[in-house]
C-alpha cells in the first residue's frame, strides 16, 4: 500500500467510524431535512476540493517531502546532525504548530476569514462539516502545508504519519458525538476532541475565538486560546454565524460565492 492509499484508508475509515459513533451516542439530534440540506452541500464541496487540487496542484506532499529530505536548503538536512526521533518529534510538533497559525490567521485576516466563514457558516455540527472548506481555502492551505513540508524536510514516514494524524483529528472533532466528560478530560489534555472544537464553532464571537488547534490542544494553552465546557452545556451551544442564524442552510452555490459578498464579512467586535 502507497502513502497516498494509506491517506485515503485513514480518510475514509474515519468517516465511517464518525459517522457511526455519531449516529449511536449523537450529542444533539439534527432536524431531518436541514441534514439533507447541509449534507449536499458540505459532500459537494469536499469533492469540489479534491477535483480543484488535483487540477492546480500537480504535486503530492510525499512527493515534496521526498524532495525537501535530500535538500540542503531545507531546515532539518541543514542542521544535519539532528538524530532521527529528535527530528521526527520535532517535524510532528512544527507541522502541528504551522496548522494552528494557519487556522489563526484564517480567522484574523479579513480576506482569509472570508473563506474560512464558510467552514463556520455550517448550521449544526456533524463529521460533513470536518469536509465543509471553500475551494481558495482548501488551496490555500493545501499550498502552505506543502511549503512547511519543504521548509523543514523532515522524515517521510513522520510527514505521513502526522497527514493521517490531522486527517483524522480533524473528522473526528468535527462528530456530533457525546464524549463523556471523563474521557474528555484525559483526551484533551494532549489531543484536541470534539468536546473542545464543538466550541470553536459557538455562533457567539466571544465563545467562538478559541481551540483553533488540529492535533495537540498545547498551542491554544500556550497561546492563551484554550477553553473548555462540560459536555451538558454542549447540545445548547448555538452553531453557526450569527449573520444567519435562522433559515435553510444555503445551497452549493450560495455556499461558493459567499465569500464575495460584503455579508459575508463578519466583523470582529473590537471591530465594529
Ligand atoms: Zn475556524
Amino acid at each position: 500500500m502507497d502513502a497516498t492509499q494509506l491517506v485515503a484508508l485513514g480518510y475514509f475509515s474515519t468517516i465511517a467510524f464518525a459517522a457511526t459513533v455519531e449516529a449511536t451516542l449523537p450529542l444533539r439530534r439534527p432536524a431531518p431535512g436541514a441534514l439533507r440540506h447541509r449534507w449536499r452541500a458540505n459532500i459537494a464541496l469536499a469533492l469540489i476540493d479534491t477535483a480543484v487540487i488535483r487540477l492546480l496542484v500537480p504535486i503530492g506532499i510525499m512527493e515534496v517531502a521526498a524532495f525537501a529530505a535530500d535538500s540542503r536548503f531545507a531546515l532539518l538536512p541543514a542542521l544535519g546532525l539532528v538524530p532521527w526521533w529528535l527530528a521526527a518529534v520535532l517535524t510532528f510538533l512544527a507541522l502541528d504548530f504551522g496548522k494552528y497559525l494557519q487556522h489563526l490567521a484564517l480567522h484574523r485576516l479579513g480576506w482569509a476569514w472570508r473563506f474560512h466563514a464558510v467552514h463556520h457558516s455550517d448550521r449544526d455540527y456533524d463529521f460533513t462539516t470536518g469536509l465543509r472548506f471553500h475551494p481558495v481555502e482548501a488551496l490555500l492551505t493545501v499550498s502552505l502545508d506543502l511549503a512547511v513540508i519543504a521548509a523543514l524536510g523532515g522524515p517521510l514516514e513522520v510527514v505521513l504519519g502526522y497527514e493521517i494524524a490531522r486527517i483524522t483529528l480533524s473528522l473526528l472533532a468535527h462528530a456530533n458525538f457525546a464524549m463523556p466528560d471523563s474521557v474528555d478530560r484525559v483526551l484533551r489534555l494532549v489531543l484536541v476532541t470534539p468536546n473542545a472544537h464543538r466550541l470553536h464553532h459557538a455562533v457567539e464571537f466571544q465563545a467562538r475565538d478559541c481551540n483553533f488547534g488540529t492535533v495537540f490542544t498545547w498551542w491554544d494553552r500556550i497561546g492563551g486560546s484554550w477553553e473548555s465546557l462540560p459536555v451538558r452545556s454542549l447540545p445548547d451551544l448555538a452553531i453557526g454565524l450569527p449573520n444567519h442564524p435562522n433559515g435553510a442552510p444555503e445551497g452549493l452555490m450560495a455556499v461558493l460565492l459567499a465569500p464575495f459578498r460584503r455579508a459575508a464579512v463578519e466583523r470582529r467586535p473590537e471591530a465594529a
